[in-house]
């Protein structure tokens, strides 16, 4: 049939007194159409499913319906092929055997809060922690009778102190993600299991990578005896994505229970994620090791250049000598030393002899670096933060001064190095 002839049949007949106009009869041929392309397709990426319906062949199946556990479709915010191949990926890369995913990174926090919290619960957040998710605990779940402590990130002995009869959940992040502090995470870990407290991870800089979220010790694969966290929270929006384009997030289990609960918050909350976006991540994947050893390749390189300049009062990068965290980092990433990994991400204390408007001058001055929030992508971005404004005491282990947090693209190391040099010679003098 041509596409003309869809247009050219068009009737008009009339049914108890209705006329009705039937323009075109083929076009309920175009929407349930016979044609089924064949079955056996295979390529390098999945296909892309995109469905808020999704059919039952009859209402008997509809009303046995199943989407708990994977094995069958219901509605396109509970999954599709696109989205259960995407959790399973993920789970591969993390450790993990139950995933979920949310339309961001800062969705799986708040989505792992509203899931294990109740009215009269409280939360322990790292001092450092990534801010909204402090803000989350500030104003949304204050709301709902849940309250929140902050603990020294420093200090394992700060966090047992804390913990309390009504500490339900311990977040941990490792480092954080602005002043790079990297916490005794298998310390902090053992104690909460010993007082029977939730442990989750927000586990975006070490991207499932540079350490095993569910086998910290490196010694179990995950399975039984190994120490784990109980969750993984990541926002793929950074190393998954790749791309500085697409945001997302996923929650990370190995406990069905405690993944059922996530999955039922989930989808009561209706929190989908769009197919494209999946595919994204999906089309991202393969080369996230690749990737991520160049940005940490390239934040090393930038990090020793600092790390000479007269106008770098301190150096906060976990994995080098004298950054706060470092043997932390040494014991959970780098068992076999010289092997260990790290995100492509450090920050620098530029000398409190600076102001801060010369500081951000001196990002102004930066080229190649884009200023801008987030990481993981190929550009480099810098961002000055009001550490003081951030933390509820200037921490006794960072220098005065003002804080730049870099971001490694993947640009060369040595372009990039140029444009840090142009920027401190024309901004931050020494003399
Ligand atoms: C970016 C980020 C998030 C939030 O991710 P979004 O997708 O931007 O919401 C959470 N935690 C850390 C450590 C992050 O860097």
């Amino acid at each position: 049939m041509t596409s003309n002839s869809l247009l050219s049949e068009a009737v008009c007949i009339s049914i108890q007194g209705c006329k009705i106009h039937l323009r075109s009869p083929n076009v309920t041929g175009l929407i349930h159409h016979p044609y089924t392309p064949p079955a056996g397709f295979n390529a390098p990426q999945p296909g892309v499913f995109k469905a808020s319906t999704v059919y039952f062949p009859t209402v008997a199946d509809m009303r046995r319906r199943e989407w708990k556990d994977k094995s069958a479709y219901t509605y396109g915010l509970h999954g599709t092929p696109t989205t259960y191949q995407l959790e399973e990926r993920l789970c591969t890369l993390e450790g993990g055997l139950q995933c979920v995913l949310v339309p961001s990174g800062l969705a799986a926090l708040a989505l792992v809060a509203l899931s294990v919290l109740q009215t009269g619960d409280e939360v322990l957040i790292p001092d450092n922690a990534y801010g909204p998710n402090k803000a989350l605990a500030e104003a949304e779940l204050r709301h709902f009778g849940i309250s929140h402590q902050f603990y020294d990130p420093t200090d394992v002995h700060d966090l047992s102190r804390k913990i309390g009869p009504q500490t339900r959940l311990v977040w941990l992040e490792a480092p954080g993600s602005v002043s790079m502090e990297f916490p005794d995470l298998p310390e902090m870990v053992r104690r909460c299991k010993a007082q029977g407290v939730l442990t989750a991870l927000d586990n975006t800089w070490g991207a499932g990578l540079a350490f095993s979220a569910f086998d910290l010790l490196g010694d179990g694969a995950g399975g039984q005896g190994s120490l784990a966290v109980d969750i993984s929270a990541h926002a793929l929006t950074k190393y998954p994505s790749g791309g500085g384009d697409v945001l997302m997030g996923s929650v990370i289990t190995r406990d069905a229970a405690l993944h059922l609960k996530i999955k039922l918050c989930h989808m009561r909350l209706g929190l989908g994620v769009a197919a494209n976006d999946a595919e994204t991540v999906l089309r991202s994947l393969p080369s996230i090791a690749v990737r991520y050893a160049a940005h940490d390749q390239t934040a090393r390189a930038l990090a020793s250049w600092w790390q000479a300049q007269p106008q770098c009062a301190q150096l906060l990068h976990p994995a080098f000598e004298g950054a706060p965290g470092h043997a932390h980092w040494q014991a959970v990433c780098n068992r076999t030393p010289g092997a260990g990994l790290a995100a492509g991400l450090f920050s620098v204390m530029i000398d409190a002899r600076f102001s801060q408007a010369q500081v951000d001058a001196f990002c102004d001055a930066l080229e190649l670096f884009k200023i801008g929030f987030s990481w993981g992508g190929p550009v480099s971005l810098v961002v000055p933060y009001e550490l003081a404004s951030m933390r509820q005491a200037w921490p006794a282990h960072l220098k005065a001064g003002t804080l730049v947090r870099f971001s490694t693209g993947l640009e060369s190391a040595q372009d990039l190095i140029l444009d840090l040099h142009q920027a401190v010679q024309a901004h931050l003098p020494m003399a």
